[in-house]
């Protein structure tokens, strides 16, 4: 039995984009107005594990598509590693495998993007013109004593084709020269969801426990918000399906939904008066 969902009680919300505000490229019917309500009882972050764009080119998109959504309230997989690599070690030399919006972020960041052999990182996200002359020129930073970093290792994702290869695999592609990266960082881990918490207000001092994930996918939303004690709802207009969920074998997310449109409606509904 599920427990009453009630959204007022929480301090933040992250929300996944694909399969929960757009999917196949279109927004999801009821999705804008039900972002725009939960903007209105708490900061609202975007968090998505695609590293192709930056947080400006997403934003932009989102709003074309009708989200009321700034660049700050983007966090995605390219703006969550040069996060992480800025903390980490500061502004560092990095050679990227990955499209615009990843090198975007990590310049932004105040990285550096140079030859492999110059790099003191090798960081790796999605990207759709992969070939071996990249993997070489991975192989030469990484033979040069470069540290490999991803912005997310997702196998696959969906498109109305059918899915196509993802991050992970071009991370196996150098795994399979012998190196594992020593930090993958989107989702689930828990980086991705503190780098997503503290865009939202660095004044409010947010626990996990005071914000709620929104996603479509077990193994990156629910798991990775599970690791964190952060709360997850999951909705069914993704990837995930009730057949998958009766079967995933790891954490349950507290709340499930047919969408973002029917969590808001139900999370909003007057409670019972409780004395
Ligand atoms: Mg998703």
């Amino acid at each position: 039995m599920e427990e009453p969902l009630d959204l007022r009680r929480y301090r933040a919300f992250l929300i996944d984009l694909d399969g929960v505000l757009v999917w196949d490229g279109e927004p999801i019917p009821g999705a804008a107005e039900a972002l725009t309500a939960l903007k209105r009882l708490a900061p609202v972050v975007v968090l998505s594990n695609n590293s192709t764009r930056s947080r400006r080119a997403f934003a932009l998109e989102l709003r074309a598509k009708g989200f009321p959504v700034s660049p700050r309230e983007v966090v995605n997989s390219a703006y969550v590693v040069a996060q992480h690599l800025r903390r980490e070690h500061g502004p560092v030399a990095v050679f990227a495998i990955g499209e615009t919006g990843l090198f975007d972020e990590l310049e932004r960041a105040g990285h550096q993007l140079v030859e492999p052999e110059r790099a003191q990182f090798v960081v790796v996200g999605l990207d759709r013109d992969f070939h071996y002359g990249k993997l070489t020129r991975a192989l030469r930073a990484l033979l040069g004593g470069a540290r490999l970093i991803a912005a997310n290792a997702d196998p696959t994702f969906p498109t109305p084709e059918g899915p196509i290869p993802g991050a992970g695999a071009l991370v196996g592609a150098i795994r399979g020269l012998g190196y594992e990266p020593e930090a993958v960082v989107g989702k689930p881990n828990p980086i991705a969801f503190r780098v997503a918490l503290s865009a939202v207000d660095v004044e409010i001092a947010l626990s996990p426990k005071d914000a709620l994930m929104i996603g479509d996918r077990l193994d990156t939303d629910v798991e990775g918000a599970a690791r964190l004690g952060m709360e997850a709802a999951l909705v069914l207009t993704g990837v995930t399906t009730p057949d998958d969920l009766e079967r995933w074998p790891g954490p349950r997310p507290a709340h499930v939904a047919r969408s973002l449109k029917e969590l808001v409606e139900r999370g909003l509904r007057r409670s019972q008066p409780s004395g």
